[in-house]
């Protein structure tokens, strides 16, 4: 369940939205979350999505979702369907139907024939590379282009002539007409339309000319009437550029939007941008964009995190404009605190020691029924039958202990999880002196009960080798080896590829015993295997016939020891 105090306060945008409320400026709060089709969402993306959403959930506004593809070349639907499945699975709902840039596209048009009718826009035919000349630098102004003083009417025929497509790809441009000579780069004559004949996923083969981003953004807010459009510090410089659009054509709806900038969030040992994560996948160091040691949506999804535990990571990492640089245990710490609360128990054992109980007596020795949540009762219990084989963990016994060892020795006892205290009696080895099995003996007197006279302190899981069904887990591990791995220079001061700091050892998937109520789960259960950490069936490869388990989060924060 959603509640208002799930989403982070007391934050800069907070004030701004109470004061435009309590001014009278806006009598409503409409934001949007404009993904680029061009790949799936990261945590990034969730910080965005709590934030755009949060904020209309908070102030009972609107949030609408809006593929932002004016990029045709590397858009398509697959990622369309991706993102639209991820923010419904973080447990969000747009206003409406999805928009699209693309929706506009008429629309920008017209409102470039009304630049270029007003003389505040001109087509340039300049190469790329001649504009990046004639751009100047921070400390330089630009030069104006030969091409700008064209006439009204020389650029209107040439404008209509680059959309019929009598010219080729990259031969002209649209600029605006503002300032070559302004301290803002963004100002100095814009390109808002370039020549590229590619297919789009939404527009087909309709258009050869395309917008860009900063003309087509502005004015998509005004249209749908985002009275407050979020963005990452990125675009701070844009903001004079999106102010000038809104300013030099006719408003479009009756809001005039504001664009506020907050801070990216960036997360240690794993990489925060698409195109890198598209690279991972198109090199086969991962099995897809959901794999689930991506820190995307759908990797973070099938790795077991929940979305009340995204959310309140979000919450956690708050907005501002100051660097908001993340370690992972912030984002396990709050997956784990929430999955605390919500995740059933169940018992399996990893790497299995078998242990023949040797006074088990069916007639005598008593089952024990064990609740799902120690701290839920309503959950239920189920049995956990006892016979006369059962597995412990094989790190549960030792022949050889380190100080303070609480658990099972030759000669000692340790009390079985829900059921009776055993003592070792006899250590089983093979011909090379390894340890296979050991032989124990139940004291009955210990059911529900402390022992008599002596003090048995540790306490192991354990399952019944007869009822206990195979299952395959799978062992996450850190994605890579380097706190920032796209920030590392070789020798020679150049940035080393990110890719040569992959964990080789990032998953292991291993046999596992584990109780039977697991050939009766669905993919993407996620439960508690007590004294090992939290896991889930995989939400592909789980079958209740052969259950696979992903490891989501160990018990303990292992990320501070590691550094
Ligand atoms: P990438 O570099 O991964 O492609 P992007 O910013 O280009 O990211 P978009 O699809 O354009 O990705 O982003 C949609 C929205 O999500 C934008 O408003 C963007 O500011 C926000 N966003 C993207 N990455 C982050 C991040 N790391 N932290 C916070 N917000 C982000
Ligand atoms: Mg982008």
């Amino acid at each position: 369940m959603m509640n208002k105090e799930q989403f982070a306060d007391n934050h800069f945008i907070r004030n701004i939205i109470d004061e435009d409320l309590a001014g009278g400026k806006h009598s409503f709060v409409h934001t949007r979350f404009p993904p680029e089709p061009n790949g799936y969402l990261h945590i990034g993306h969730a910080k965005s999505i709590c934030l755009n959403f949060g904020l209309a959930y908070i102030y009972d506004g609107q949030c609408n979702l809006r593929f932002d593809d004016t990029n045709p070349e590397k858009e398509n639907e697959e990622y369309v369907r991706a993102i639209e499945e991820d923010v419904r699975w973080l447990g969000f709902q747009w206003a409406g139907q999805p928009h699209y840039a693309s929706d506009y596209f008429d629309k920008l048009f017209e409102y470039a024939v009304g630049l270029i009718k007003d003389g505040k826009a001109y087509v340039d035919d300049l190469t790329a590379e001649e504009i990046r000349e004639y751009r100047g630098t921070l400390t330089e102004p630009g030069k104006n282009s030969p091409y700008r003083e064209r006439s009204i009417e020389e650029n209107l025929d040439l404008f209509m002539r680059m959309k019929s497509g009598e010219f080729p790809d990259g031969s002209k441009t649209l600029r605006l007409k503002i300032d070559m000579a302004s301290g803002n780069i963004n100002l100095r004559d814009p390109v808002i339309y370039r020549i590229r004949r590619v297919h789009h996923h939404n527009t087909g083969d309709k258009w050869c000319i395309y917008p860009m981003y900063d003309y087509t953004h502005a004015i998509s807010d005004a249209i749908e009437g985002i009275t407050h459009s979020l963005c990452t510090l990125e675009f701070e410089a844009h903001r004079p550029l999106y102010d000038w659009v809104l300013d030099n054509i006719p408003a479009p709806s009756a809001v005039r939007p504001r664009q506020y900038e907050f801070s990216r969030l960036e997360l240690l040992y794993s990489i925060t941008s698409k195109r890198k994560l598209n690279q991972l996948v198109t090199e086969g160091h991962v099995s897809g964009w959901d794999d689930p040691r991506m820190p995307t949506i759908s990797g973070m999804r099938r790795r077991g995190y929940t979305p009340e535990g995204l959310r309140l990571f979000a919450k956690r990492v708050g907005i501002s404009k100051s660097e908001n640089t993340v370690d992972m245990s912030v984002l396990e710490g709050a997956v784990r605190e929430e999955l605390e609360e919500s995740a059933p128990r169940m018992i399996a054992v990893l790497n299995p020691l078998k242990v023949e109980l040797v006074n088990y007596d069916a007639a005598v020795s008593q089952n024990r029924s064990a609740p799902y949540h120690p701290n839920h009762p309503e959950m239920g219990e189920r049995e956990l039958p006892l016979s006369k084989t059962i597995y412990i963990e094989a790190d549960d016994f030792s022949e050889d202990p380190p100080k303070g060892w609480q658990r099972l020795v030759p000669g000692g006892e340790v009390r079985l999880r829900y059921s009776y205290v055993i003592k070792c009696e006899e250590v089983v080895k093979n011909a090379a002196g390894r340890v296979v099995a050991l032989k124990c003996s139940i004291d009955h007197e210990t059911l529900g009960k402390k022992p008599e006279g002596r003090k048995v302190k540790g306490v192991i899981h354990w399952l019944s080798a007869e009822h206990a069904v195979p299952a395959t887990v799978r062992l996450y591990d850190r994605l890579f080896t380097e706190a920032r791995p796209d920030a590392v220079r070789g020798e020679d001061g150049n940035y080393l590829p990110f890719t040569d700091f992959l964990n080789p050892d990032s998953m292991t998937e291993t046999g596992a015993w584990v109780e039977p109520l697991a050939n009766s789960l669905p993919p993407e259960s996620r439960y508690q295997f007590e004294r090992l950490g939290y896991f889930v069936t995989d939400r592909y490869d789980h079958t209740p016939d052969a259950p696979v388990f992903n490891r989501t989060v160990g018990l303990k924060d292992t990320w501070q020891n590691k550094e």
